[in-house]
């Protein structure tokens, strides 16, 4: 029987795994891969994102093996740009990361099994439920390894699957798929040009959506792109190819050499309505919708959530106290956390979907170093939101600006 048993090894879990060992907590921490494995993404850390590595002790060795970004740049439909610097803010590093997620996620479970947890890989898991009564309950994990049958049992449980429902629905945790979005990357090496900026493309990308160069070496990137509306006939290959034929791609892209396939996955952002615990079980990152509806990331929310999941989880074996209401209270963190910066990024992305409201804001953040920032700052996922702003707000902002 162990304290806390973990499914999934992406960033989420090991986060979790390291936390809870840390303090001496019994951790079993299981993925259906062996790893290093790879996951498709864009690989961009945010500076909240590397400011819980660092937390981690992990920032040294990732800035080692990654590529760092001090600059960031937005290219509107149009094809003019804008740009800024990584500042700092709220006390966030003042530079991001791009690290392949083959050596990234590799590294922050590796952390978690140096700070004592247990792992299993190969472990396919297809059952999560709650077996005993009251002070004898406990979780029965079961799953697949090596075609052979395997249990765990634990006291609570963390699901951080990503973005693979199935288990979640098998566990009636969710009632149906949720909606996704989609996106598409492939890496690029002998790139001629390169900035070492991080770049955000409006320009020949789907709307809303954009893409992206990831620069992960000077001549070598990680290049993308994402199309962030619910649409169950999108195909983020057939978007990629687009995106790799817009002229300024193509100019870019001009005697380079494509480095392995393009490799789409879909996403969910659907935090605002995602259930994030079940009987004793939290849900961790994208499991519980964390991932940023404007930006597709989801690397940062993984991690915080992680964190919070520790916290509340030690809490829960400390006091013996696995009542619904602590099942509610990590709930009520999550929303406290994230609710209104998801709210405002859903506000925002439908007002980027028009080219003419992009085109405008990257003329208008050109003029205005407060508004350049701004966006540098909500791009990066580090907007301290007070409030949604409305339609005629914004309009108002325009017309006193304009
Ligand atoms: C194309 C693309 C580009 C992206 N770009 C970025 C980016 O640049 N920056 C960023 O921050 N985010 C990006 N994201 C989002 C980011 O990849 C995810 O949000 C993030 O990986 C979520 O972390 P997680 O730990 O919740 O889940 P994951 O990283 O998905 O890890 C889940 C783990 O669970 C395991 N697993 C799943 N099901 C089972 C099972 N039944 N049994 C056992 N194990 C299981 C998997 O093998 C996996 O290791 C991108 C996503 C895509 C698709």
């Amino acid at each position: 029987m162990h304290d806390v048993a973990i499914i999934g090894a992406g960033p989420g879990g090991s986060a979790t795994a390291h936390y809870l060992a840390q303090r001496g907590v019994d951790v079993l921490l299981v993925d259906k891969a062996d790893f290093p494995r790879d996951k498709t993404c864009g690989d961009g850390l945010t500076p909240r994102a590397v400011s819980v590595l660092q937390d981690m002790g992990l920032v040294e060795d990732l800035r080692r093996a990654g590529y760092i970004i001090r600059r960031f740049e937005v290219f509107a439909p149009n094809g003019h740009a804008t740009g800024d610097d990584v500042v700092l803010h709220n006390g966030m590093p003042d530079y991001a990361l791009v690290v392949p997620r083959l050596i990234l996620d590799n590294r922050i479970r590796q952390r978690a099994v140096q700070s004592g947890a247990r792992f299993e890989p190969r472990v396919h898991v297809d059952a999560v439920r709650v077996e005993g009564l009251d002070s004898a309950a406990y979780v029965e994990i079961a799953g697949e390894r090596d075609g052979r049958r395997v249990s765990f049992r634990s006291r609570l449980a963390v699901i951080a699957t990503g973005a693979n429902t199935g288990l979640l629905v098998r566990a009636g945790i969710l009632r149906a798929q949720p909606k996704v979005i989609v996106a598409a990357r492939a890496y690029f090496e002998h790139i001629r040009g390169l900035t070492d900026a991080w770049t955000l493309r409006f320009d020949g990308a789907p709307l809303p959506g954009y893409g992206w160069v990831f620069p992960i070496a000077s001549d070598a990137a990680n290049i993308g792109v994402g199309y962030f509306k619910h649409d169950r006939r999108a195909s983020a290959l057939g978007f990629f190819e687009l995106f790799r034929r817009s002229p300024a791609m193509q100019r870019l892209l001009a005697g380079a050499k494509q480095a392995g396939p393009v490799r789409g996955y879909p996403l969910r952002e659907d935090f605002l309505t995602s259930p994030t615990f079940g009987e004793r079980i939290l849900l961790v990152g994208e499991a519980a919708g964390l991932v940023n509806p404007l930006t597709g990331e989801g690397i940062d929310y993984a991690l915080e959530s992680g964190r919070i999941a520790a916290d509340h989880t030690y809490l829960m074996l400390e006091r013996g106290d696995f009542t619904l209401q602590r099942h509610t209270a990590y709930d009520r963190a999550l929303r406290e956390r994230f609710q209104a910066l998801f709210e405002f990024c859903i506000w925002v992305r439908a007002w980027c979907a028009r080219p003419v409201a992009l085109n405008m804001l990257v003329a208008m953040a050109n003029r205005r170093d407060d508004l350049r920032r701004r966006l540098t700052s909500v791009v990066l996922g580090g907007t301290p939101v007070r409030r949604k702003p409305t339609i005629g707000r914004v309009i108002r902002a325009l017309v006193r600006q304009g």
